[in-house]
């Protein structure tokens, strides 16, 4: 294979690591150059080299090294990078017309996303969605819909809690640098309630569910009031956040309480969409069934698309031309979301994420007993994270986690980190990633974890 001629890449890249130069090496430095002069500098970077093609669990720079990848663009291409039904769906449509706006002429792609997502999501009750560009975007018209419905006005967030950079949405996200920093005022009528951590829960794991809960409950009631509180937002898997797996048995209390009340269940599945954490939704794990659901990340294999999917009599709550937006539900996009559904199906990628945590969770549990670093080992399925302290406490050390993942880096494997205090490394392979890649960079991890 010549460097100059790049073969394509998606499924037929080759599966494997490779170190061909110095990282960056010339060619991504020389793009970082141009990068610097031409990009606005807040858009910054995880590693600084520059893609040149990727698939299955590689990422290929433009030097031609080859990185495992530990990433997935941020939880996206949970179906592979190009995955083949992605490619092929999204090209036929590229052909039959690329836009004409469903506000004007709808067309059967968006209709059949939402058909989709009707059967996938949770709950047998009748479901209608709502497609749009981000994330931000999404959770935003949740908060519009359930605002609708209830006639009310209070939002209710998590500490921990992430759900984007637009304005409302920033105001729903817990942490300052670098989401909120300077960007302010922020959207009124938002509050924020504990979320149940169990490492840092103060009584220790066990009491985690109920008391948080209980805090939880008490605010609404005292602070807010219930009557005044159209929806809660929560991510039933924390992302940004740190990958916090709420205590068992505090997500069914909350969604109690916002059904005693007729407060709208926003689950905010994001990240821990689509087969992520070994479930097509994270909220099936303790058998939740949120009133509207917002998704994109993984819902189309790469491709900018997400959603708000609920309850028919929620959605159905806004007058007619309230919701929409030139380019939301992309035909494109929409034909992209049908492939990659398509392949979870075919792949069965939910099993798959399962058994990426059966390889990953011994090892990381093997590395958190040897290291006194490690605080916490946590997650679902391919959401997977570890929390580093300072040994025999719990305080957070970023620096260690910055240094690790750097190290990952350097060693060719791409690993994020997230969480409040900057101290997780979370690990989102591709769920189609093949079992050496995901060994080999387990590998890499630990030889990172031994020379710190
Ligand atoms: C990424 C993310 C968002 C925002 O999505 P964008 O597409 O980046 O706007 C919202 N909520 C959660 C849980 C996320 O992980």
């Amino acid at each position: 294979m010549s460097d100059t001629a790049p073969t394509p890449g998606g499924p037929s890249l080759p599966q494997r690591r490779l170190l061909r130069t110095e990282i960056p090496g010339p060619l991504s430095r020389e793009l970082m150059a141009r990068k610097q002069a031409a990009v606005a500098s807040g858009v910054a970077t995880v590693l600084p080299v520059f893609a040149r093609r990727a698939g299955g669990g590689i990422v290929e720079d433009v030097d031609g090294n080859a990185f495992i990848d530990f990433g997935s663009g941020i939880a996206v291409t949970g179906v592979g990078n190009s995955a083949e039904a992605v490619v092929r769906r999204a090209g036929a449509q590229l052909e039959r017309f690329t836009h004409t706006c469903v506000m004007i002429t709808p067309y059967d792609g968006y209709v059949e996303v939402c058909e989709e997502l009707a059967r996938l999501t949770p709950g047998d009750h009748p479901k209608k969605s709502l497609l749009l560009n981000s994330g931000a975007e999404a959770v935003e018209n949740a908060v519009k819909i359930a605002r609708s419905h209830t006639g009310r006005q209070a939002v209710v967030a998590f500490d921990h809690g992430y759900h984007g950079r637009t304005n409302l949405t920033m105001a729903l996200t817990a942490k300052n640098m670098p989401y909120k920093e300077g960007f302010g005022p922020f959207a009124p009528e938002v509050y924020r309630v504990p979320m149940a951590y169990p490492y840092r829960w103060p009584t220790g794991p066990e009491r985690c569910a109920e008391e948080a809960a209980a805090q939880v409950t008490d605010l609404i009631e005292k602070q807010v009031g219930a009557h005044n509180t159209a929806a809660i937002v929560v991510e039933p898997v924390l992302g940004e956040g740190g990958f916090i797996v709420p205590a068992r048995g505090f997500l069914p209390r909350i969604a109690e309480f916002a059904r005693e009340h007729g407060i709208v269940l926003v689950a905010d599945e994001i990240q821990s969409g689509f087969c992520r954490t070994g479930q097509w939704f994270a909220c099936e794990d303790e058998g939740i069934v949120p009133d509207l659901i917002t998704t994109a990340k993984g819902i189309a294999g790469g491709l900018p698309l997400a959603a708000v999917t609920g309850r028919a009599e929620i959605m159905d709550a806004v007058h007619a031309g309230g919701l929409g937006g030139t380019y939301g539900g992309n035909p494109v996009a929409c034909a992209a979301a049908l492939g990659a559904i398509e392949t979870m199906r075919e792949l069965d990628l939910a099993a798959r994420a399962r058994r990426i945590e059966e390889t990953m969770r011994p090892r990381l549990a093997e590395l958190a007993a040897k290291h006194p670093l490690i605080g916490d080992v946590r997650g679902r399925g391919a959401m997977l994270a570890a929390e580093l302290v300072r040994p025999g406490t719990k305080d957070p050390d970023p620096a260690a986690t910055a240094a690790i993942a750097a190290a990952c880096h350097a060693a060719g494997l791409i690993v994020l980190t997230c969480g409040t205090y900057g101290n997780v490394l979370r690990f989102l392979p591709p769920l189609v990633i093949g079992e050496d890649l995901l060994t080999e960079g387990l590998d890499i991890l630990e030889n990172a974890l031994a020379g710190l």
